[in-house]
């Protein structure tokens, strides 16, 4: 077993969203302290942090003098660059480690990675100019959608083309930007799996997660999911065997597609290096939140229980969906989370509300 860190020692987070605040306050409780590293002044984790760095993350001398006044770093968001990943592994160790971040920074590494697994995903095909969009076209089939390899998020970077034509166009539009095409998946319903694996190797895994997705974004999540006890098997063995391959230390978000009476019935889209949107009902519906495990993980301290002890419905508060709060806040069996960003932009993740219902 790895030494673990002691109370009173410093987490190091890269980025200062939701996420961020949320880890900072679940070191809190275990007399950890949090160092945020962001580049917005405004960043909502700042305002729960013991310490704060405003700082570029291009800016590698500032990121590894981070890095060497903290125990161990980790990051909030998939998109931090590998040489800033580098720079703060010379001062301190990184979870997850950076190859988990590397692939999941890239859509056709990641799907090329999860296929040489033998873990089923749409079909794909790079793309990367008018000359092998047609190969491309007849290897992955109409209805399809064009994806930017890398900066995809939130359904961005993405566009749905159902003729030759339309695909050459939105090709055009991404002016040479390197993509993929791929299949369109008629799915029954979309699916994530929490796995929290940590330094000695050992997974627990958080209840499947049916997750509603609106524009690209997420909107809900519910636990249970409508599935099978199978299918739920099937798709924490996946996310294990990911989680493994990776060697990945703290939690791990694997999205999937469930077609229902289709085989394989599970295809996974993508994977998350970091606590994820989809377990934010793990605060309120566990004894030990996905935030706190991905701590306990990445400190080197025994994992936590991830049982539910209540079926939960978790709702986003997306741009001005948050003027609601004071009705949400007076709402019985619901928790209400805000996350302290001043200015509610549409489409923005404002905060979220978990409403819990007895277990089923
Ligand atoms: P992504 O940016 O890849 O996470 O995609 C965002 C959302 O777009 C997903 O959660 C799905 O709702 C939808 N989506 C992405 N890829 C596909 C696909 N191949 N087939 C059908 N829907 C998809």
């Amino acid at each position: 077993m790895p030494d673990a860190l002691l109370p009173g020692s410093t987490i190091g987070i890269m980025g200062g969203g939701q996420l961020g605040r949320m880890l900072a306050l679940a070191a809190s409780q275990l007399g950890l302290k949090a160092h945020i590293y962001a580049d917005d002044a405004n960043a909502p984790a700042f305002d729960v942090a013991a310490v704060r760095t405003l700082g570029d993350y291009g800016d590698l001398a500032a990121v590894e003098a981070f890095a060497a006044s903290v125990d161990v770093v980790t990051c909030e968001f998939e998109n931090v660059a590998a040489g800033a990943l580098e720079a703060a592994s010379r001062a301190a160790p990184v979870y997850p480690p950076p190859l988990a971040f590397a692939i999941a920074q890239d859509r056709l590494t990641e799907k090329t990675f999860l296929s040489e697994l033998g873990i089923r995903v749409a079909p794909f095909a790079a793309v990367s100019d008018a000359g092998n969009l047609k190969d491309a076209l007849d290897q992955v089939k109409l209805p399809a959608l064009l994806k930017t390899r890398r900066f995809g998020y939130d359904g961005k970077g993405q566009a749905l083309v159902k003729t030759e034509a339309e695909a050459s166009k939105a090709l055009a539009e991404l002016q040479g930007t390197p993509a993929l095409i791929e299949g369109l998946i008629a799915f029954s319903r979309e699916l994530s799996v929490l796995v929290v694996r940590g330094q000695g190797g050992s997974t627990q895994f958080y209840d499947t997660v049916e997750n509603v997705h609106q524009n690209g974004i997420l909107a809900a999540s519910r636990v249970p999911a409508r599935i099978s006890a199978s299918v739920a098997f099937e798709a924490r063995t996946i996310a294990g065997q990911v989680a493994d391959a990776l060697h990945h230390v703290g939690v791990l978000a694997v999205e999937m597609f469930h077609r229902e009476g289709a085989e394989p019935s599970l295809l996974v889209n993508e994977i998350a290096p970091r606590v994820h949107n989809s377990g934010h009902w793990t605060l309120d519906a566990c004894l030990i939140s996905q935030f706190e495990n991905h701590v306990r993980a990445i400190a080197g301290w025994p994992l936590g229980e991830t049982s539910r002890h209540s079926d939960a419905l978790m709702t986003n508060l997306i741009g001005a969906e948050m003027e609601r709060w004071r009705a949400l806040a007076g709402e019985e069996g619901t928790a209400l989370h805000l996350y302290g960003k001043a200015e509610a932009r549409p489409g923005r993740k404002m905060g979220h509300v978990t409403r819990l219902y007895p277990k089923s």
